[in-house]
């Protein structure tokens, strides 16, 4: 860690979507910025969600009109900002008449057709299952509806490397473990989780963007008490290899009032999820039950026709809600909207901390953040810019459609196989020619690790989107994990301890 010895205007304690959307907005608005992150990027809750950017149906039930007006706008201003990770997504809503009514269905679709504008997302309709379906043959009506999809973990790195290419200084593997105010400034020592190296960076203004953690930083680190308390609610997902041909994915109602997503997932997988149980154990360990795995099998078990069990589980992952507590009895009522709150009680630098919050509106959240701390700055004598993330591509996004953009990869690189073509614009969008560069045959992308991933495409991740470990390519820079064999995770394995030495 290299010394830093003039201080920065804001220091953020967190590398999920939070935290990095928030690093992307302040850097882009001209604030010398840092990031620290405890482990990799998009370590935690952020690489652990159901990966849907959406209005949430559901919480038009719980009379959430403002969060959903806001997530349903999201979903246009996301699918222009990042066309390559993010693609619209239709789901099928199986009708069954004792769980909600029909009308009721009706009404819900109709307002999140129309709570916000849509530009590119086709509307909601009614449907019949017929002989080709899936489904169980006594489920016969439904509806579809619009959202979109997005791979959770790569738009936490876009956001870092759209903060990085704007001056920021992202610090993955490094622990904020103390923060104390001092005259003007924080004093915030972080620690190198690799080296243990310990620094101390002053800052003028403290962002606590910790997620699950955002109370543990209280107690540990700022030795203070902290103003909300969270509820932990951990979801769970399942993957099991598909048990449907569709392209939509389908949302299950159960009995218990909640919904369970069944998604196309990779090609090959169908993604399961998620559940609502509070958490009481420690955030170091956090995994799926065997109940969760029970109740995600049942519901799924209830709607197709292809049945699965736990012998088919090939992996699952689970995250933790750091959600706001209000009170709510029961863990699926509780408010999924943010609050960010702001000390700056008599004139002490400001630590503004965020507390909840959704993927899907994690831009406006960045926007929202960096608003409320700029008349600091202003007051120091800084002009902060309006905000700039609503039409701007996040790295690796300008381009017009991922056809033609596959297209003009097979004409320049007439010698890549379509399902690797496919995935670097999937994964990468313009960002794929730092990869391909000048390789004029498959040879040149070096040596294949497994699956598809050559050496080549392992040296971009390293130098570029600060992947150290296996673990970060296999299931974070990509989710390639799902068909890497133990042999070849040992060939990756070794690559990183030569290209770490
Ligand atoms: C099961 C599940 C499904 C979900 N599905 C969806 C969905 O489909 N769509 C949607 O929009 N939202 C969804 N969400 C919500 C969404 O995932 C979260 O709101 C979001 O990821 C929270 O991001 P965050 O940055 O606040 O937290 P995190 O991603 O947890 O990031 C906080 C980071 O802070 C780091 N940290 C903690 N302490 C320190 C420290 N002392 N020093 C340095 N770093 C530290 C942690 O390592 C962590 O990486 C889902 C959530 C869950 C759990």
């Amino acid at each position: 860690m290299t010394p830093h010895s003039q201080p920065y205007d804001l220091l953020i304690i967190g590398g999920g979507i939070n935290g990095a959307g928030i690093a992307a907005d302040a850097a882009g608005r001209g604030l010398k910025t840092i990031l620290c992150e405890q482990g990799d990027l998009a370590s935690a809750t952020s690489s652990s969600s159901s990966k849907l950017i959406h209005g949430g149906l559901r919480y038009l039930e719980q009379y959430e009109f403002r969060l959903v007006h806001e997530s349903l706008a999201e979903r246009e201003v996301l699918l222009r900002k990042a066309p390559h990770i993010i693609k619209p997504l239709r789901f099928c809503l199986p009708h069954e008449r004792h769980l909600r009514p029909a009308w009721m269905l009706r009404v819900g679709l109709f307002l999140y057709d129309h709570l916000s504008k849509r530009v590119t997302l086709p509307a909601s309709k009614s449907i019949l299952f017929n002989t080709n379906s899936p489904l169980v043959n006594n489920i016969t009506k439904g509806f579809e509806y619009s959202d979109a999809w997005v791979e959770d973990a790569r738009l936490v790195v876009l956001n870092a490397m759209d903060a990085h290419n704007r001056g920021a200084t992202i610090l993955p593997r490094t622990r904020c473990i103390e923060a104390k105010r001092q005259g003007d400034l924080w004093q915030v020592t972080l620690q190198d989780q690799i080296s243990k190296e310990v620094t101390t960076i002053s800052s003028r203004a403290l962002v606590n963007a910790a997620g699950p953690w955002v109370n543990r930083v209280f107690d540990k680190a700022l030795h203070e008490a902290a103003p909300n308390n969270i509820r932990q609610i951990r979801g769970s997902h399942i993957i099991v290899p598909r048990i449907h041909d569709q392209p939509q994915a389908y949302i299950l109602q159960n009995t218990d009032g909640r919904i369970v997503f069944v998604i196309p997932f990779e090609h090959d997988f169908s993604l399961i999820g998620t559940t609502d149980v509070e958490h009481k154990t420690s955030l170091d360990h956090i995994s799926i039950s065997d109940d969760e795995k029970q109740y995600l099998i049942t519901v799924v078990n209830k709607y197709f026709q292809q049945k699965i069990d736990k012998a088919d589980i090939i992996t699952s992952y689970s995250g933790v809600r750091p959600l706001l507590d209000d009170d709510a009895d029961n863990p699926q009522a509780i408010t999924r909207d943010y609050t960010l709150e702001l000390d700056h009680s008599n004139n002490q630098p400001p630590l503004l901390s965020i507390y909840g919050g959704k993927i899907t509106t994690y831009r406006k959240l960045a926007e929202a953040a960096v608003n409320k701390l700029s008349p600091f700055f202003n007051e120091e004598g800084k002009t902060i810019t309006q905000s700039w993330t609503a039409d701007t591509p996040l790295p690796g996004g300008d381009f017009d459609s991922k056809e033609l953009l596959s297209q003009k990869l097979t004409s320049e690189y007439p010698w890549l196989p379509d399902s690797l073509n496919q995935r670097l614009v999937t994964n990468y969008g313009t960002l794929c020619y730092k990869i391909l560069g000048n390789a004029k045959s498959i040879q040149d992308l070096g040596p294949l690790i497994g699956s598809d991933l050559y050496e080549k495409e392992v040296g971009y991740l390293f130098n570029n989107e600060w992947a150290q470990t296996a673990e970060d390519i296999l299931w974070r820079r990509s989710k390639l994990g799902l068909r890497f064999s133990k042999n070849e995770i040992r060939s990756l394995e070794q690559l990183f301890n030569t290209l770490n030495s």
